[in-house]
């Protein structure tokens, strides 16, 4: 193998990439999947179970409706057929974090299978085929402690978390995806977004990878054009949305390597580095046989009433994509500026602005302005900055009525951020409001025009563009608290013109 990776473009000039996404979502159930114990994030260890999450003998499981609900309004958004008649299935396997031995799946009967997903890429629209999404729960935790880097090497100690064993999770599968070429990190991206938008639109889980509430496994395969689709790598630990365009693209690199030096693609999982931006191998892939999938005996097969899932399907929210497309058209936003919109995060975020009362071009301005630049700055994402859309509203109410000014009203949003109180009440603690109060400004404007004597002079010979240079420096000497439109007005007045 060779040890220096091949450029890009030399990658997609000689070879096709085929990429397929297998994603994990916890749904956000009030309970688990088989028993009646709480979900929610954290919690002290093992302080979330009873005999059924815990797979003690003899503790049976029943199903919980509101995760079929929740899956087939998946499905459906997802434009997939239902299965009428459907049954889960055992997956056999030992692992120190499932405590029956066995996950409780799906396997040749998922619930919703053959559906699609559009995503927009660079302005095109890609059809993403879905393969299945189908139930199952989720496995405990494993913590390795006392050695340096959490890993099981160097450990002294394996801890086992269960509250997280028996959480509803719904994997998602595409189909294969060929034909996107050099794009295909990038669709890898815009894929895994687009399907957390729409679980988000539909309620149904907090969708948030960092927090591991939505997971993704990237197959990436490469054939010379005109041959086979090569053999796949499955890349785990894929935690962001950069990540996964980052693991397509490091595979497609090594691959490419391996492949011009003659060698072949071992199918196997492998591990992406947040660190480095590369893969190591994992284990080699089990076989459907290893895992002795059989129906799962203690539980009753789904069949959902065919009127009932028509009427989720009646219920579906619009599709995100539907959604931005329709808030562009209302903001009145090229699909230039509408991108630097999502690129930023920041769709919601200035849609509830403009929901508390700013102008869109407004809402627009504060978010991918002073409050981008600052999230970039500290290295945060911009809905957790501090500033709130309804305090941006606010902010910018107290613009448009005069009493801040631009400058001033950056001010006060730095106090927002820094949590010092909305923006009223900051500029009213740091007196900070612009003063047009034409008896206070008076002497300000005298003084001005005592001390420029020339500019003063100019003025009164009619050279009105001259009253800029003593706005300005009335504007120093109030610390740029003054109303300029007023401090224009009484220079103009005081001198005669
Ligand atoms: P497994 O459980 O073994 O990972 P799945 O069927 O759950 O298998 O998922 C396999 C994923 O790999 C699917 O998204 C599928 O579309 C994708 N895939 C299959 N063949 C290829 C290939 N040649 N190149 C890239 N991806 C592939
Ligand atoms: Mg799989
Ligand atoms: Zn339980």
């Amino acid at each position: 193998m060779t040890t220096t990776l091949p450029a890009y473009d030399e990658v997609v000039a000689r070879f096709e990439p085929v990429i397929g996404l297998e994603t994990h979502v916890e749904l956000g159930t009030n309970t688990k999947m088989w028993c009646g114990c709480p979900t929610d994030f954290g919690g002290e260890p093992n302080t979330r179970v009873c005999p059924v999450c815990l797979g003690l003998p003899g503790s049976l499981p029943v199903a919980n409706k509101a995760a079929i609900e929740a899956t087939i309004r998946i499905g459906l958004a997802l434009n997939c057929s239902i299965a009428e008649w459907c049954r889960f299935a055992r997956k056999n396997y030992f692992y120190p974090d499932m405590p029956k031995n066995f996950q409780i799946s799906q396997y040749d009967e998922p619930l919703c299978f053959d559906g699609y997903l559009d995503v927009e890429v660079n302005g095109e629209l890609v059809r993403i085929g879905i393969e299945r999404v189908h139930l199952e729960e989720d496995t405990g935790k494993t913590l390795h402690v006392g050695g340096a880097t959490g890993r099981i090497h160097g450990a002294t100690e394996s801890l086992v978390d269960y509250n997280r064993a028996g959480i509803p999770l719904v994997e998602i599968v595409t189909k294969p995806i060929p034909g996107t070429g050099a794009l295909a990190p990038e669709v890898a991206r815009a894929y895994v977004t687009e399907l957390r938008d729409v679980i988000r639109s539909l309620g149904v889980s907090d969708v948030r990878m960092e927090e591991g509430s939505l997971r993704c496994d990237v197959n990436t395969s490469l054939n010379r054009p005109g041959e086979e689709w090569g053999t796949r790598t499955e890349t785990k630990n894929v935690n962001s949305l950069r990540s996964v365009e980052r693991a397509v693209r490091s595979e497609m690199l090594r691959q490419a390597s391996v492949l011009e030096a003659g060698g072949r693609i071992t199918q196997e999982t492998r591990h992406f580095h947040e660190d480095t931006g590369d893969t190591t191998p994992g284990r080699s892939k089990e076989t459907a046989t290893d895992y002795r999938y059989f129906p799962e005996p203690d539980l009753v097969p789904i069949a959902p009433d065919p009127a009932w899932v028509a009427e989720l399907k009646a219920a579906l929210p619009e599709l995100p994509r539907l959604h931005r497309r329709r808030l562009q058209e209302a903001w009145g936003l090229s699909d230039a500026d509408m991108q630097s919109v999502l690129n930023a995060g920041a769709v919601e975020l200035i849609e509830q602005t403009v929901a508390a009362g700013a102008s869109p071009a407004a809402a627009r301005k504060w978010w991918l302005g002073e409050l981008s630049r600052r999230a970039n700055e500290t290295g945060v994402e911009l809905a957790d900055i501090g500033a709130t859309p309804a305090q941006v509203a606010e902010l910018q109410s107290l613009v448009d009525a005069g009493k801040l000014n631009d400058k001033l009203a950056r001010t006060v949003l730095e106090g927002v951020v820094a949590g010092e109180g909305s923006p009223t009440e900051i500029m009213t603690a740091r007196g900070l409001e612009v003063v047009s109060d034409t008896g206070a400004l008076t002497a300000a404007v005298d003084e001005a025009i005592a001390a420029n004597p020339d500019i003063a002079d100019k003025i009164r010979s009619g050279k009105v563009a001259a009253a800029g240079a003593l706005v300005g420096a009335v504007m120093k000497t109030t610390r740029g608290q003054a109303d300029a439109k007023t401090v224009r007005e009484l220079i103009l007045s005081r001198l005669g013109v």
